[in-house]
C-alpha cells in the first residue's frame, strides 16, 4: 500500500479522540496530491460528515465560486481540514482534539509538499503558523514560516455569516492568483 493510502486508512479508522464517537465518518480531504495549492479549513460540518468530503456544504459552494473566480476549480488544488471529524453541533474544535489530529495534516502537507498553503479561518492559521496572528490584519498577506509559504484567508463560513467580509475573501483569492502568477515566492 502507498504511503498516502496508508495515511488515509489510518485517518478513516482513527479513534484518537472523542470526536470519533459521534462522527458518521472521518473526512480525509480531496483533490490533486501534486497540486501547488493546498487549502486547510477547520473541520467537517454536517454535509461533510454525511458525504465524507471536505467543503461540500454552503461554505464549500462559496469556496468553489472563489476558485472559479481566479480560474481554478477544486480538482486542481488539495482541500483538507485541521481536524478530520465533525465536532458535535459544529462547536469549535478543542485544543486537545486539534493536537491529536494535526499530525495527520502535517503528514498530508509533507506528502503533497504544496507551494502555498491557504489557511481558511483562524483555527487553521493559528495551528499552522502562529497563534498570535490576527486574521483581520494579516489576511491576504503571504507569510513564510518553517520553510513553507502560507496565505491567511478568511473562512468562507465566516463570510456567510457576515456578508460584509465577502470583499475581503475576494481580495484574499486575488492575492492567491498574484502569488501563483509570480511563481509562489
Ligand atoms: N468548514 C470547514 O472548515 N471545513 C469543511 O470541510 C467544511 C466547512
Amino acid at each position: 500500500m502507498s504511503v498516502w493510502d496508508d495515511l488515509k486508512e489510518k485517518v478513516l479508522a482513527c479513534k484518537g479522540c472523542v470526536l470519533c464517537r459521534e462522527r458518521t465518518q472521518a473526512v480525509f480531504g480531496e483533490g490533486d496530491t501534486d497540486a501547488p495549492i493546498m487549502f486547510v479549513g477547520e473541520g467537517p460540518g454536517q454535509e461533510e460528515d454525511r458525504l465524507g468530503r471536505p467543503f461540500v456544504g454552503a461554505a464549500g459552494k462559496l469556496l468553489d465560486e472563489m476558485l472559479v473566480g481566479i480560474g481554478l476549480n477544486r480538482t486542481q488544488v488539495f482541500i483538507a481540514n485541521i481536524i478530520k471529524c465533525r465536532p458535535p453541533n459544529n462547536r469549535d474544535p478543542k485544543p486537545e482534539e486539534i493536537d491529536t489530529c494535526k499530525e495527520y495534516l502535517f503528514a498530508q502537507i509533507a506528502y503533497i509538499n504544496p507551494k502555498v498553503i491557504c489557511t481558511l479561518g483562524r483555527h487553521s492559521l493559528h495551528t499552522l503558523v502562529r497563534p498570535d496572528i490576527s486574521i483581520s490584519k494579516e489576511h491576504g498577506n503571504p507569510i513564510r514560516s518553517k520553510g513553507l509559504l502560507y496565505l491567511p484567508m478568511y473562512h468562507p463560513a465566516a463570510v456567510l455569516y457576515r456578508r460584509q467580509l465577502l470583499d475581503y475573501l475576494r481580495y484574499d483569492f486575488e492575492q492567491l492568483k498574484l502569488v501563483a502568477e509570480r511563481g509562489f515566492y
